[in-house]
C-alpha cells in the first residue's frame, strides 16, 4: 500500500468530515521549532481565533495536543478532586464516556438518565444537586451517538445555584450550532477538530473562565495528569513559553487554517448553513417514507442526522454500498441504537446541498439494491424543493 493512491472520500459520517484543502497547503507548511518567535505568534492568533468560536474572552482557550477525548478528560481531571460529588447528564455514548471519566478520578457520580434519542430534563438535572454538595455538572450538548441536541438553559442554572461548576462538551456543536460560552456562563468547555471545525483529528479546543480557575488553583491534591494539569499548560501557551511538551506543530498550522475559514465564512451563516442543510435532508428522509430517531424537530441536532433504518433493511449493507459505489461513509448506531440507526453527519465542509442531493440519490439506490421500495426519486425531489424555496 502506498498513501499516494488513498482514495478522496465524502465523509457525512459522525466525525472526521470533509476538509478544505487550504487546510491541507497548511499543513504540508515546513515545520518549525515550537518555540520559534514566528511559530509563537501562529499559537497566539489560534488562541484569539478560538475564542472567537468558542463565544468567549476567557484568557485560558487553547487546544490540546489530543482527539476530544483528551479535552474530555482534561475538564475532568483538572476539576475533580477524590471524593467529590459530580452530577452528569447520561442519554448516549458521550454521557457515559464522561460519568466513566469523572469516576476514574475519583469522583462520586451521581448520573441523571433518560432514553436514548432523547434529551436530558433540567428538572431532574437541579433535583439531583438538591441532594448534596457538588462540585461540577457535566453534560454533552451535542450527543453524536443519538442526534440529540441538549437544551443546556436550565441545567446551567440549576448548577450555578447550587455552586456547581458547569462542564460543556460541545466536540459535535462547535462550528455547528452556537456554543456561546461567555453568554451561556459555562465554565468549561471542550471540543474536536474533526467535526464542524473540519480539521483533522488531533487537536482538542478547550476553554475555561476564572471561576474554574480559581477552583483547580485552590485544590487540596494536584492534577493527577502531569499531560493535562492546566496550570501547567496555562505557563507553556501563556506569556512565560515555559516548555512542557512540544506542540504538535503541522496540527496547528491545520487549526488556523481551519478557524481561518469559519471566521470568513461568519459563525451566524455557518450556523445557518447547516441548520438549512439539515432541513433539506431530513425533508428527503422523510419523503422516502423513513423516519428521524429524534422525534422532535427543535430537539434535532443540524450536524448529526440520526435516521432510523426501516425494518427488514441490512443496515450495514447500505452504508457497505455507499461507501464501494459512491465513496460516501456514513455512520451506524452505537450501543443500544447499533443495528437500529444510520448516523449521517453533516459537518462543516461536509455541510453542503451537493452532499445532500447526492446522498439522498445514492442512498435510494442502495436501498433498492436491499429489495426496500422507495417512492421514485422523492427523497432528491424533496430536498430540490426545500433548496429552492
Ligand atoms: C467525537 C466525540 C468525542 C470524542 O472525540 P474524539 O476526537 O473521538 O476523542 C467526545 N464527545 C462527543 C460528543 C463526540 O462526538
Amino acid at each position: 500500500m502506498t498513501t499516494e493512491k488513498l482514495p478522496r472520500r465524502i465523509l457525512l459520517g459522525p466525525g472526521p468530515s470533509n476538509v478544505d484543502d487550504r487546510v491541507y497547503e497548511a499543513m504540508s507548511r515546513p515545520l518549525m521549532g515550537h518555540l520559534d518567535p514566528e511559530f509563537l505568534v501562529l499559537m497566539d492568533e489560534c488562541q484569539e481565533l478560538l475564542r472567537h468560536v468558542f463565544g468567549t474572552r476567557n484568557r485560558m482557550t487553547i487546544p490540546i495536543s489530543g482527539t476530544g477525548s483528551a479535552g474530555m478528560e482534561a475538564a475532568a481531571v483538572n476539576v475533580i478532586e477524590p471524593g467529590d460529588r459530580v452530577v452528569v447528564a447520561v442519554a448516549g455514548v458521550f454521557g457515559v464516556r464522561l460519568a466513566e471519566q469523572a469516576r476514574r478520578n475519583g469522583a462520586e457520580v451521581v448520573t441523571v438518565e433518560t432514553e436514548w434519542g432523547t434529551p436530558i430534563d433540567a428538572g431532574a438535572v437541579a433535583e439531583a444537586l438538591r441532594d448534596g454538595p457538588t462540585k461540577a455538572v457535566a453534560v454533552v450538548h451535542a450527543e453524536t451517538s443519538t442526534g440529540v441536541l441538549q437544551p443546556l438553559e436550565g441545567i446551567i442554572e440549576a448548577a450555578h445555584d447550587n455552586g456547581a461548576l458547569v462542564i460543556v462538551d460541545a466536540v459535535t456543536s462547535i462550528g455547528g450550532h452556537p456554543v456561546d460560552v461567555d453568554a451561556r456562563e459555562i465554565d468549561l468547555c471542550y471540543a474536536g477538530t474533526q467535526k464542524c471545525l473540519s480539521c483533522p483529528p488531533g487537536l482538542a479546543p478547550f476553554t475555561m473562565n476564572d471561576r474554574a480557575l480559581e477552583v483547580i488553583t485552590s485544590r487540596q491534591v494536584p492534577v493527577r495528569s502531569w499531560y493535562l494539569d492546566m496550570s501547567l499548560l496555562a505557563n507553556y501557551w501563556g506569556s512565560d513559553r515555559v516548555y512542557h511538551h512540544t506542540a504538535p506543530v503541522s496540527m496547528i498550522y491545520a487549526l488556523h487554517e481551519a478557524l481561518s475559514i469559519i471566521v470568513e465564512e461568519g459563525m451566524q451563516a455557518r450556523a445557518e448553513r447547516h441548520h438549512r442543510n439539515h432541513l433539506a435532508f431530513v425533508a428527503g428522509v422523510e419523503a422516502m417514507g423513513m423516519k428521524m430517531q429524534v422525534d422532535d424537530p427543535a430537539q434535532r441536532l443540524w450536524s448529526l442526522n440520526a435516521v432510523v433504518v426501516p425494518d427488514g433493511v441490512d443496515e450495514a449493507a447500505v452504508r457497505g454500498a455507499l461507501l464501494n459505489g459512491h465513496g460516501i461513509e456514513i455512520g451506524g448506531g452505537l450501543g443500544p441504537l447499533a443495528g437500529k440507526i444510520w448516523r449521517v453527519g453533516l459537518m462543516g465542509a461536509s455541510s453542503t446541498s451537493n452532499n445532500v442531493l447526492l446522498l439522498l440519490a445514492a442512498l435510494e439506490g442502495a436501498l433498492k439494491m436491499q429489495g426496500h421500495t422507495v417512492p421514485m426519486g422523492a427523497g432528491v425531489a424533496a430536498a430540490v424543493e426545500f433548496f429552492v424555496a
